[in-house]
């Protein structure tokens, strides 16, 4: 999960997101609307009766923001909170998952802001969804097919890797760029993503603005898309000053051909 703003439980409520898939939460900044959902939601999770381990990753003074609060609201939390402060100046592996790493690098913004990086590892097989089917596999032989290893079945039938796995596909990735004025530095960090959010706050008539408060604007999202020769740009973080989105998206693809806008629920494939 990225970010959590102060709507974060009512968007988990209204799209029926299972919580307890919520392994890692990365913050990029410590500006409210980013975080204001956060003491609500570590509370949610204690009274929904999690188990399952959290990791929080952000900049300095988060983990003293959350002790506060909780300290001062005398909120106990029994499930284990992992929470890991950066302090980077480069591209720098935060966390891994057995199928994903995941790199913090900085944003150029008015107080210290990370964005976030995650990549496929190679080593993952991707298994054919019909093979699961057709051959009533186990959890268990599951495992082995994505570990690149052939399935021995009971009656000692043997079906090979390849049978069941697609060919190595491009390594997925997606890059998460919050709040940052345009600066030409991160393209280094996300070369060739897959996936890439940047915020994009003003149209571009209103670029003194942008780097006054250290935003984007919608055309400068679309030029570090095309630098960064990224799959697919998705913007968002509009200033409420603009009822029509679509003059945002029209503008950064005069830079960059795919760009979608982050508008509420949308779901996008990597
Ligand atoms: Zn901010």
């Amino acid at each position: 999960m990225m970010d959590c703003g102060e709507g974060t439980q009512m968007m988990i409520s209204k799209y029926r997101i299972n919580t307890s898939r919520i392994k890692l939460l990365c913050i990029s900044h410590l500006h409210g609307d980013h975080l204001f959902g956060l003491p609500g939601m570590l509370s949610s999770f204690q009274h929904h009766q999690r188990t399952e381990p959290l990791t929080i990753i952000g900049p300095p003074g988060l983990k003293e923001f959350i002790q506060v609060v909780l300290n001062l609201t005398q909120q106990y939390i029994t499930y284990p909170i992992t929470i890991k402060e950066i302090k980077t100046k480069e591209r720098t592996e935060v966390f891994h998952f057995d199928d994903l790493t995941v790199s913090a690098f900085p944003l150029n913004h008015r107080i210290v802001t990370y964005g976030y990086f995650f990549e496929e590892k190679s080593n993952v097989r991707k298994i054919k969804k019909e093979v699961v089917q057709q051959y009533q596999l186990s959890v268990d032989e599951i495992r082995q097919v994505l570990k690149g290893d052939d399935v021995i079945r009971k009656n000692g039938e043997v079906l090979p890797n390849d049978i069941l796995t697609l060919p190595d596909s491009p390594k997925r990735s997606y890059a998460y760029c919050s709040d940052t004025m345009y600066d030409e530095k991160l393209t280094d960090w996300i070369k060739g993503v897959t996936t890439l959010y940047h915020e994009a706050t003003y149209l571009h008539d209103m670029v003194e603005k942008a780097v006054e408060r250290k935003h984007t604007t919608s055309k400068q999202a679309g030029l570090i898309a095309k630098k960064a020769e990224a799959g697919k740009l998705i913007i968002g973080h509009f200033s409420s000053r603009y009822t029509d989105i679509s003059e945002l998206v029209a503008e950064a693809k005069e830079e960059f051909e795919c760009v979608y806008a982050a508008l509420e629920g949308s779901v996008f494939s990597v």
